[in-house]
């Protein structure tokens, strides 16, 4: 690791330094499986437009992805394919303040208690050195982050705030103090009216904020990392968001009203097939064999993301509406799923009863599953990038949202796009309705219909990152804008 960390360092300072003419971005990337994935993608769009990029990470994902890759992380450089082909891009790592074998997963708190007060220092020690000329670098920082508009500040450049859930989450944590003072949010008993005030949003229901606007207690860790990241947001000179305008209209304009606001997405990655740089914090099972022995449609993909757990219950009431459905089915059963010291939580005699017609893994390459012709549906907890990609690959969506986003979530996809359905909340999905639903997506005339309004949202998505659609313009804005500023050419 150290050997790696100062040939990096070395690299990193000719980078920053050395160029003429090159706008610098250094992009700091959360160290969480679900921001690692598009901020490596925007790293990447904005090497392949001739920035000089320096993507900073922590030592515990480095070393995680590396394992996952089944290479020694010492040695590991995860950004050498895209400098082969031609990108000025490279990587520093950073620690987050804990030891690589701490268990983040299972102790939830501490790990974001070290986001919160390790981090920032050791970024600002990273950012000293890497940090060569301010008027030619852009600090581009993940949102959640509760430091990047003060640090960037300090180093006189400026803060490209970038938010990987949709714009409408931006806008609810932007104004928290609306929900507060209208008493829906910071309150032992908040109101359960339709929200009506926020601007850009005609109306939402209490029951589809995020997780932690409807927690009555605001005091947790996360609270205080959203409360302090949105505060840096006030201060960010841009925010870039994994959007597209023709999805979120009114509240984009919204936001717009406040700051530059750039929406450019779906950020996928190139080609929606396996990354040239990996990402994945887990190594990926090969399902393509299995999958290509399946019908068309026939598969129901079940994945409940990177972070979020569920409960043994939840778990087996879900694995029983999968059995008693019939289906054929790809279950990612990710390590901790339930918690690390869980290892086996799904129901005794499941793999016995489900053999033939199911495959369990622990981790696999989602796009690659995603668009293969086998897959019908995606049991989804919802996360920003599943559904980004689940449309993307034209897939009709069963919504378990879990916490924080996904909650928001699933309001766009059930309510406003209709392209996906609920299984049931938390604490309440039971057996039978998992099954029914299943059986109406999977063949059904409810599962035709999503599948048509899912082809309509993915040729909206299409155009909008296809040349001169809206969310190309944007990051061509975006681009210019910054190589403006940043003294380039
Ligand atoms: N993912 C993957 N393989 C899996 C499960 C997930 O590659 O087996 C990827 C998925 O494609 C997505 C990311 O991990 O890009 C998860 O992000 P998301 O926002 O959907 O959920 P989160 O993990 O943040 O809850």
């Amino acid at each position: 690791m150290q050997k790696l960390t100062m040939a990096q360092k070395d690299a990193g300072a000719a980078a920053s330094g050395g160029r003429t003419g090159k706008p610098h971005a250094v992009v700091v990337v959360y160290p969480m499986q679900g921001h690692i994935v598009p901020e490596t993608h925007l790293a990447l769009r904005l090497a392949a437009r001739g920035f000089a990029v320096t993507v900073v990470t922590t030592e515990a994902v480095h070393d995680q992805t590396a394992r996952a890759l089944g290479v020694d992380p010492a040695g590991h450089d995860a950004f050498a394919g895209a400098r082969a082909a031609g990108m000025d891009v490279r990587c520093e790592l950073v620690s987050d303040g804990l030891p690589l074998g701490f268990d983040r997963s299972l102790h939830h708190d501490e790990f974001h208690g070290s986001l919160l007060h390790a981090l920032p220092g050791h970024v600002e020690e990273l950012l000293g050195r890497v940090v060569v000329d301010p008027a030619a670098t852009c600090l581009v920082a993940d949102t959640f982050f509760s430091w990047p508009a003060t640090l960037a500040r300090k180093l006189g450049v400026p803060y490209v705030s970038f938010w990987t859930e949709p714009a409408l989450i931006f806008n609810l944590y932007y104004h928290v103090h609306l929900l507060t003072e209208h008493g829906h949010f910071g309150c032992n008993e908040p109101r359960k009216d339709t929200i009506t005030y926020i601007p850009g949003v005609p109306a939402i229901e209490p029951h589809e904020l995020t997780s932690y606007l409807q927690e009555t207690n605001a005091t947790s860790v996360v609270h205080r990392i959203i409360f302090k990241a949105f505060e840096q947001a006030r201060g960010a000179d841009y925010v870039l968001c994994n959007t597209v305008e023709e999805l979120e209209p009114s509240t984009i304009a919204a936001l717009r009203a406040e700051k530059p606001f750039y929406a450019v997405g779906p950020i996928l990655p190139a080609g929606f097939a396996r990354s040239a740089v990996a990402t994945s914090m887990w190594a990926e099972s090969d399902c393509s064999r299995w999958l290509d022995a399946q019908p068309a449609g026939s598969v129901l993909y079940i994945s409940f993301g990177s972070y979020a757990h569920v409960t043994r219950q939840e778990l087996r009431e879900i694995a029983r509406g999968v059995l008693a459905s019939g289906a054929r089915f790809l279950w990612v059963m990710r390590p901790g799923i339930v918690s690390s010291d869980d290892p086996d939580p799904l129901p005794e005699g499941f793999a016995a009863a489900s053999a033939g017609r199911g495959l369990v893994v622990p981790w696999c390459c989602q796009v690659e599953v995603l668009s293969h012709a086998a897959v019908g549906g995606f049991l989804t907890h919802c996360g920003w990038n599943s559904v980004l990609e689940s449309v993307w690959a034209g897939v009709p969506m069963l919504c378990f949202p879990l916490l924080t986003d996904q909650i928001t979530n699933r309001r766009l996809v059930v309510r406003e796009w209709r392209v996906g359905v609920t299984i049931g909340d938390r604490g309440a999905v039971c057996a039978d309705e998992v099954k029914a639903r299943i059986e109406r997506v999977m063949s059904g005339k409810e599962g035709e219909e999503l599948r048509e309004a899912v082809k309509n949202v993915r040729t909206t998505l299409e155009a909008a990152a296809a040349h001169g659609g809206s969310s190309q313009r944007s990051f061509d804005e975006f681009v210019d804008e910054l190589t403006r500023r940043c003294g380039g050419c």
